[in-house]
């Protein structure tokens, strides 16, 4: 379980981008959370991981609490923690299968990108996960020659790379036609069945939302405004 307890985070210029922010986030099942510009979604997902540092509350992942306190304990938690974009951020002169492979962190390569720097292992494990997103057939082709749905799959398997358990996805689908989008919510749907992740993901689409999601965290100006199943709200709307 992932659990956001009274999350708070004021910025310099004094906007509160969180204010007293609590919710669950379960194995198996994808969280959307949703709201208008500024409601503070991107505020949360960074704060989940820690590239923000909010001034109160905590975030728990099973028994750990993820805090900034302790550098080492902070990288070992993240490493738990897979990211996907909305502009895929890949490096698009390399393969999907050598951007695939930039999910091995940890040891620091000195030329990343050359094949042959990488095991036999980690190159058999990006395969399977280029496989598992449906491009498998793809896996020489330069990232920049993809569209965007095949840019974001990519993306997807870079952040399997190191088996995480908890999945965010910051818009993942806001630079991608009803066609694609509509492809790569199901594959991070069934990804998060499958492999027991915790998905958290910001969206604005309601809509998609409603119909991918199982669990939604409605924010705005900051607060929480709606924590239910997708179907409650289906009822609402
Ligand atoms: P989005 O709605 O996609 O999050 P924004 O335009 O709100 O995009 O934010 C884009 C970037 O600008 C983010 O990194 C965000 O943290 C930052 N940002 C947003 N509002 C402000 C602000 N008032 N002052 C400084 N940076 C901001
Ligand atoms: P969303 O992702 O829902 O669009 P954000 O989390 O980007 O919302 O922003 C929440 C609030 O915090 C907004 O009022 C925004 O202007 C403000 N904000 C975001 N990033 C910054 C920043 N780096 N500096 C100052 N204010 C920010």
């Amino acid at each position: 379980m992932l659990s956001v307890r009274h999350l708070t985070k004021t910025y310099p210029n004094g906007k509160k981008g969180l204010q007293d922010v609590s919710f669950t986030a379960a194995p198996g099942t994808v969280t959307a959370v949703i709201g208008p510009s500024g409601a503070g979604k991107t505020t949360l997902l960074r704060s989940l991981n820690r590239l923000i540092t909010p001034e109160q509350g905590t975030v728990t992942l099973g028994d750990q609490e993820l805090r900034g306190a302790d550098a080492q304990a902070l990288r070992q938690a993240r490493r738990q923690i897979g990211m996907i974009f909305q502009d895929y951020n890949l490096i698009e002169p390399l393969s999907a299968l050598e951007n695939v492979l930039q999910g091995c962190l940890g040891q620091k390569r000195l030329l990343p990108g050359v094949l042959g720097l990488y095991t036999k292992a980690e190159t058999s494990h990006a395969l399977a996960l280029l496989d598992e997103v449906g491009l498998r057939a793809y896996a020489a082709q330069k990232t920049r020659d993809l569209s965007g749905g095949q840019k974001q799959r990519v993306g997807i398997a870079r952040a399997l790379m190191q088996d995480p358990k908890v999945l965010l996805c910051d818009e993942p689908i806001a630079s991608l036609d009803p066609q694609s989008t509509r492809t790569v919510m199901t594959i991070i749907a069934d990804l998060a069945k499958a492999r027991n992740l915790i998905v958290v993901m910001n969206l604005h689409q309601v809509g998609i939302a409603r119909e991918f999601a199982d669990h939604i965290v409605g924010v705005n100006a900051g607060r929480i405004v709606f924590d239910d199943n997708a179907a409650a709200l289906t009822e609402l709307a």
